[in-house]
């Protein structure tokens, strides 16, 4: 099917291979586009049918629990490019299609610092902004300048900067009050020509000698290895990488929690303590749980696998008895991190 300006407009389409979940989902309607004007024209094709719209990039956050009933638009806006070179950053834009690891690669080939600890995060440049990707004590707020998108409603071109977009830990404006209206075309990001590593999170560190300071590219391959040896890659195992976010909880509780259970991995943080959900799952038996062909993985308790392509109310209704039993057990609610569409 065609549209006026002659996009190609698919039915019926198996959202399948567009998910790391793998769950076995269809869209009624998907456009793939390649331009910010095909972009404009797929949100006036959903206008004009009044469809709903979802903006799907590589599907590794997203677990769909039915059939899509709306419009899918696969954003595979590609380009990067420089847009001010200073004495001591750069500015660097890549439109939201670029693949996240391959950018993140680009950008110390050149010379420019800052993305390092987050190679190999599955997905598109377009949807860091979303949960404020992070790993290894980095976020993409640390560099984060512009994000440039489409109003879904209007089509308009409109931008926000770094505190528009109210990053939190895996959370930003556009999973909040703009939520489901926004598709994001480009990021631009500031990095440093001073070739500084943060080693903050302790994990990291210890993979380095104290003596020697690693360079970028260096953190970069470590971060990539460890994260080869500990996750299962999605093309092989189904997956949508941590199915919870790490729950904050108030001091007091923390105090209780920690006499009952003196073995709880937590950290201090602004607004009370964040417990490493992966441990309380762990705690409570469920590594290597399985219910109708989902399983906890083995090595990561906090990684849900999906290794027989079983449908997304399975995935989720196993989900929902983790979630469950950790109440039981901790009196701790676990907060789903993957976007849930139905
Ligand atoms: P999708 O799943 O396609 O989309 C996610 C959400 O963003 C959806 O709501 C979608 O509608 C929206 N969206 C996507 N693109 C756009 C756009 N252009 N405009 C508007 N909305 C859009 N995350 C971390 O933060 N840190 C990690 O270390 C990490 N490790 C992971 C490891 C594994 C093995 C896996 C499978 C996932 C991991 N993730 C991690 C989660 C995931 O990789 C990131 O959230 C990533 O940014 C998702 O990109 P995507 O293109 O696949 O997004
Ligand atoms: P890990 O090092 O085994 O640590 C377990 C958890 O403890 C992590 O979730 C991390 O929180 C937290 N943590 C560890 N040291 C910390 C410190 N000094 N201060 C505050 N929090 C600390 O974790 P891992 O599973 O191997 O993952 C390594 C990194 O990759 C983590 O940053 C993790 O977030 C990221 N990752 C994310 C996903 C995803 O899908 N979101 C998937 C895989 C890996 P944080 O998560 O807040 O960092």
């Amino acid at each position: 099917m065609t549209t006026k300006s002659q996009l190609d407009v698919q039915q019926d389409v198996s959202l399948q291979n567009f998910n790391t979940m793998a769950v076995p989902a269809r869209a009624r309607y998907l456009i793939k586009v390649t331009t910010v004007s095909e972009a404009q024209q797929a949100l006036e094709f959903a206008r004009d049918n009044r469809l709903p719209v979802l903006v799907l990039g590589e599907g590794s956050n997203t677990i769909f629990e039915s059939d899509y009933k709306g419009l899918v638009i696969l954003n595979r806006l590609l380009g990067k490019k420089c847009t001010r070179d200073a004495p001591d950053h750069v500015l660097v834009s890549a439109g939201a299609g670029e693949n996240w690891h391959q950018f993140v690669d680009y950008t110390l080939q050149n010379g420019w610092f800052g993305l390092q600890n987050l190679g190999l995060i599955p997905g598109l440049v377009g949807a860091a902004p979303m949960q404020n990707i992070g790993a290894y004590g980095v976020e993409i707020r640390d560099t984060l300048v512009l994000v440039d998108y489409l109003d879904i409603a209007s089509g308009e071109q409109r931008s926000l900067d770094n505190s528009g977009c109210c990053f939190a830990y895996r959370d930003s404006i556009f999973k909040m009050s703009l939520a489901s209206q926004v598709f994001i075309t480009s990021v631009t990001f500031k990095l440093n020509k001073t070739p500084n590593v943060n080693l903050s999170y302790p994990a990291l560190a210890a993979m380095f000698n104290e003596v020697s300071k690693p360079t970028p590219r260096e953190v970069f391959d470590v971060v990539c290895q460890v994260r080869r040896s500990k996750l299962p890659m999605p093309n092989d195992i189904p997956n949508a990488g941590s199915f919870f976010k790490n729950p904050v909880i108030e001091r007091q509780q923390h105090q209780t929690l920690k006499e009952q259970y003196p073995d709880l991995v937590s950290f201090a943080v602004a607004d009370g303590f964040k417990l490493a959900a992966g441990w309380l799952i762990e705690y409570a038996g469920w590594k290597d749980q399985e219910f109708a062909g989902v399983r906890v993985h083995e090595q990561q308790a906090l990684v849900i696998i999906n290794p027989q392509k079983s449908s997304g109310q399975e995935v989720l209704e196993f989900a929902k008895k983790i979630q469950f039993d950790i109440y039981a057990k901790f009196g701790v609610t676990l907060e789903i991190e993957p976007r849930v569409y139905n």
